[in-house]
């Protein structure tokens, strides 16, 4: 899965914000660096946490931060940087580590789509710029393999002025190239067609069309992170809250020195664009780059191993129950971590899979997962230390008390 040289050549370079927090290996999920907080401010807001078996869903806030993350957000609070030289260094340092040709920290996936976007229909020219959204006089078509489902994330392209063309096959993507079309793109979990990422990056490469992959929710596992760019994309996207744990509202936009140079037109502190709602500042940007280092860093088999030990527990305790079975699923791509599917025969346990997370969400602790018929799954990925113990006798009790 992970190609080990690649990945020891990416690990092998010194992270400055390492050397500055402490090694980020060193420091465990449950470690806790930070002091403890004075105020229950959820509860006073009567706010419901709940434990997260749910993934990085964004309705359910996403993942959680480490310590490492906070303290460099923590210390980028006490002191004023110009935005556009963090974003330098911090963009350097990203590409560096990645070995990507250049790099922007945006405010998510979505905004380095949008920025992306914007920065390929307008190059460095400062007026069409301005312009956008109005495509008008702009190379504007983006040639996307047919998603396999309807995914809203589109709307990161059309929001910058761009139409969508969807094509099935090479031989419609290559006929659909005219004067108009500015970019190719691929939702990298959703492409539903049969054109691989060879032929997208061929055909780019032999329009002189700029090629993105969105990769929001691609890792694990983290040679994705050089995987496109090393195989030729001009653009690749992630979302930062996602599989790296970094700040919500923080994202990666990695390719292409030229153009993330004219993406970064589009976004703060520039004014006059279609970005200056999608601010990040100083302290996300760091956040962000001290969440990458660690995710790097990180023992990513160990890590799998935790997640395999969780749900082993939880096996074993909800089969406990008459009727139940677990099934364990690792999709390809996107969400690429151990879940567990638990089913059971409804004339056994009379109760639906949706009554099962509705009583798991009212009950305490809290806990968030989803629900289908006679079945409910479960993701170990955002689960705190622990948590798995409250998750899986939580769901055990519930199905006894329908067999009762
Ligand atoms: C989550 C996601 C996005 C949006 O990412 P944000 O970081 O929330 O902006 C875009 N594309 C895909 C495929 C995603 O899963």
């Amino acid at each position: 899965m992970i190609n080990r040289r690649t990945l020891l050549k990416r690990l092998a370079a010194t992270p400055i914000v390492g050397a500055l927090f402490g090694s980020a290996a060193a420091t465990s999920a449950a470690g806790s660096l930070l002091k403890a907080p004075t105020r229950d401010y959820f509860s006073e807001l009567g706010l419901r946490t709940f434990i997260n078996a749910s993934g990085t869903l964004t309705a359910l806030s996403g993942s959680l931060m480490p310590d490492e993350v906070m303290e460099a957000m923590d210390y980028a609070r006490h002191h004023y940087v110009r935005l556009d030289d963090i974003q330098d260094k911090v963009g350097a340092r990203i590409a560096e580590r990645l070995g990507c040709e250049a790099a922007t920290v945006t405010s998510g996936c979505f905004s380095a789509m949008t920025l992306g976007m914007a920065g390929v229909m307008c190059g460095m020219d400062e007026e069409k710029v301005a312009q956008l959204p109005d495509p008008t006089g702009l190379k504007h078509e983006v040639l996307m393999p047919k998603p396999e489902h309807y995914v809203g994330y589109v709307h990161a392209l059309t929001n910058a002025g761009a139409k969508i063309i969807e094509v099935e096959t090479v031989e419609e993507m290559e006929a659909s190239v005219n004067d108009l079309t500015a970019m190719i793109f691929v939702l990298n979990a959703y492409n539903g067609t049969d054109i691989s990422h060879e032929d997208v990056v061929r055909i780019g490469k032999a329009h002189d069309i700029p090629t993105m992959n969105d990769c929001a929710a691609d890792v694990p596992p983290v040679d994705v992170l050089w995987k496109y760019t090393d195989m030729g994309y001009d653009l690749v996207t992630f979302s930062g809250g996602k599989g790296m744990r970094g700040p919500q509202s923080a994202g990666l936009l990695l390719g292409r020195a030229d153009l993330i140079a004219a993406a970064r037109l589009h976004a703060p502190p520039r004014g006059e664009t279609i970005g200056r709602g999608m601010k990040v500042n100083k302290e996300e940007v760091l956040g962000m780059l001290v969440a990458l280092e660690r995710y790097l860093d990180m023992d990513h088999e160990a890590q799998w191993q935790r997640w395999e030990d969780q749900i082993a527990y939880i096996e074993s305790v909800v089969k406990e129950v008459d009727s139940v079975t677990t099934e364990i699923h690792v999709p390809e791509i996107a969400n690429h971590v151990p879940n567990v599917r638990i089913s059971w025969d409804q004339e056994v346990i009379p109760i639906t899979g949706n009554e099962v997370e509705e009583k798991l969400q009212a009950g305490h602790p809290s806990i968030e997962l989803g629900g289908g018929e006679n079945n409910v799954g479960v993701s170990v990925w955002m689960m705190r230390p622990g948590d798995e113990r409250a998750v899986a006798w939580r769901i055990r009790e519930v199905l006894e008390e329908a067999i009762a």
